[in-house]
């Protein structure tokens, strides 16, 4: 099949959360599955100044503009990215969808909605470049007009279409204005197409008009069909339930791999695992830590690296640190985002600067030695669509202690007597949404932690699993099959 997966952001090139890393390793297990997948990305200027090696395929001139269609390629995959290069819209610094400030760009309406225009007519092979999609793979606000341009504007028999969520809290919602200025037909602006209260919504784009809609987990499909979780859509995907499907993400198998991490101080796999206290060793010393308590025993190491935004459950930490703080535990925390989190953060480990060390950057060598290195990797999530850094984590016998939502609780056990008797235990996770259930988890997982066994049969369990993304990948060529 040909496939055009359409993504605003794509690892190696711009990454700003987990979106990327789907958005690379989907298209290349495709590919393993011998399909013809193109990845189609706005050409920001930070990309443009990455690429080693590239073409242009065609320029053309569309709504006033000049734009070029450029290929290039991610090696060792040699996955074939074609990018949208139009200045005016994307050549700008900052990341994809904020100024240097963290505001969102003013024009990101005109400019996701130009990049919609161009995925649909690529699409359609109008754009010259001899190719024509079967499906188009469509994920998130950013992507969610072009099943619409599909479907109502440009082709009398469009290719077929899904729409992913990644996450359902950002609909790309704009006012009123922009629905004009896009020159959409005026039979679209109703609670049907793609008004939302009011304002003009990206996202419904994707949830009224693809012919599928997926997201990525099982769990997280359940749980927005309801008024918590369904950040007022719910009723629309009740309405689409029976096209609404939930697939977990897998992982970059090379990127993390406790074998062959190139970031960390030393390899290990499952038949070595005593090797890994050296890496939790060096993020001990990297840290400030001491490496054993006045008792003499071993701390537990809990790490966390993540977005510092609500969705993360930070303010549910921010609030059992005074309690965290008694037990014999050490936490290290590598996050950005939240301003006001990032500040309280920093004045806990200045508070505690024996047991709490905050690093507020994005640094992917760093998150590499904080999940090997830890014992436990904490993600007390209000929602979590999938969640990757738990998946990393379990094959790095990092145990994650997990709220119980969305992707978590499809990938983590928890561990009770009955899980760890039949060895399916592989972490922690509590449901509750409070300090009190997190801190209760946590001393539970500090018992286990005790017993060194117990403790080695959990972390085995965990680095057993398999979450490659070939199994995802058959699931979603078989959605787009039956499409
Ligand atoms: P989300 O997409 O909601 O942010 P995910 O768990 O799906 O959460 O993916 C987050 C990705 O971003 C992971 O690959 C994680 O390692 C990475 N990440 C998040 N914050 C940081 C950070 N501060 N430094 C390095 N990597 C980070």
């Amino acid at each position: 099949m040909n496939i055009l997966f359409t993504s605003s952001e794509v690892y190696p090139l711009i990454k700003t959360g987990g979106l990327a890393d789907v958005a690379y390793n989907l298209p290349k297990a495709l590919k393993n599955l011998h399909q013809s997948v193109r990845i189609l990305m706005p050409a920001y200027s930070s990309v443009l100044k990455k690429l080693s090696n590239s073409k242009v395929l065609n320029t053309i001139q569309l709504k006033g503009e000049s734009v070029k269609i450029i290929e290039t390629q991610i090696y060792p995959s040699r996955l074939k990215v074609w990018l949208i290069d139009c200045p005016p819209y994307f050549d700008r610094p900052g990341n994809p969808y904020v100024n240097e400030q963290g505001q969102d760009w003013h024009d990101n309406a005109l400019r996701f909605g130009f990049f919609c225009e161009v995925a649909a007519l690529i699409a359609t092979n109008q754009l010259g470049l001899k190719w024509q999609a079967d499906i188009v793979h469509c994920n998130d606000w950013q992507s969610g007009l072009i099943p619409v341009y599909l479907q109502t504007i440009i082709s009398k028999k469009p290719p077929k279409t899904i729409f992913t969520i990644h996450n359902l809290a950002y609909q790309g919602l704009f006012p009123y204005s922009t629905f004009t200025q896009l020159h959409l037909p005026d039979n679209l602006w109703s609670p049907e197409g793609l008004e939302y209260y009011g304002q003009m919504s990206f996202i419904k784009g994707g949830l009224v008009f693809a012919d599928t809609i997926t997201t990525v987990s099982p769990r997280y499909a359940e749980e927005i069909l309801t008024p918590e979780f369904g950040c007022g859509l719910e009723g629309l995907l009740q309405h689409r339930q029976h096209d609404l499907v939930g697939i977990i993400n897998g992982i970059d198998e090379r990127e993390w791999n406790p074998a062959k991490d190139v970031s960390i101080t030393q390899h290990y796999n499952s038949r070595t695992l005593p090797a890994k206290s050296d890496n939790k060793q060096a993020l001990q010393t990297e840290c400030g830590f001491t490496q054993k308590l006045a008792n003499g025993k071993q701390p537990l190491l809990i790490g966390m690296v993540t977005r510092l935004s609500e969705q993360k459950g930070i303010d549910l930490l921010i609030d059992s640190i005074p309690a965290l703080t008694q037990l014999p535990i050490q936490l290290v925390i590598l996050g950005s985002g939240d301003l006001h989190y990032e500040n309280t953060l920093h004045a806990a480990a200045k508070k505690y600067p024996d047991k709490i060390h905050v690093i507020t950057a994005y640094d992917e060598s760093l998150a590499h030695r904080i999940i090997a290195g830890a014992d436990i990797f904490l993600m007390p999530s209000r929602y979590e669509p999938c969640g990757l850094t738990q998946l990393y984590s379990l094959r790095y016998g990092t145990l994650p202690l997990v709220r119980a939502v969305g992707g978590l609780a499809n990938t983590v056990v928890n561990s009770n007597d009955e899980s760890i008797n039949n060895l399916t235990a592989t972490g922690f996770s509590f449901t509750e949404e409070n300090p009190l259930a997190l801190q209760q988890s946590v001393k539970y997982a500090l018992a286990c932690f005790a017993q060194n066994s117990l403790w080695k049969k959990i972390q085995l369990t965990a680095m057993k699993k398999d979450f490659s993304w070939k199994k995802s990948a058959q699931h979603y060529l078989q959605l787009y099959q039956e499409c």
